[in-house]
């Protein structure tokens, strides 16, 4: 399965076809989405590779098939029209991630793991659990790095 695609997710993807460059704030205002949201999105699909560069190339390599909703259906034609900008084919909505643990194919629901700034995702919880205890050090100074941040 991967990653779902959900309604808000592929509204942004679609704003982003007409183009790429558009900001934060032209896309919040265009969904009447709070910008902090947007970007938080915008990151996260960053993370899970779907979106490859600031300027948006999406990989179609990691969508597979799935019967989704008919949102697929405006999406898909935003696709094959703005081929030039986008290196894009979509069958459907779900993007292909690889466990930030083990690196195994996420099947179904990623677990995910949120610190700091940072989104994880993994195949399962023992993954999860196994990257905590592997990398708990490092995952607690981060935090205390952000927060640090955060204060300036
Ligand atoms: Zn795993």
């Amino acid at each position: 399965m991967g990653y779902e695609l959900d309604q808000l997710d592929t509204s942004i993807i679609t704003s982003l076809m007409e183009d790429g460059r558009k900001s934060f704030r032209a896309i919040s205002r265009e969904l009447k989405i709070s910008t902090p949201t947007i970007k938080a999105r915008y990151e996260r699909l960053v993370k899970i590779g779907l979106i490859k560069s600031v300027r948006p190339e999406i990989d179609i390599t990691k969508i597979s098939k799935s019967n989704k909703k008919s949102l697929s259906e405006d999406l898909l034609n935003s696709l094959k029209t703005n081929k030039k900008h986008f290196h894009v084919k979509i069958d459907n909505l779900q993007v292909k991630m690889k466990c930030d643990f083990c690196e195994g194919p996420i099947n179904g629901r990623p677990k995910s793991l949120k610190f700091a700034d940072i989104e994880r995702f993994f195949c399962c919880t023992s993954c999860r659990n196994d990257y905590k205890g592997k990398y708990g050090g490092r995952i607690q100074s981060l935090i205390e790095q952000y927060k640090e941040n955060k204060k300036k």
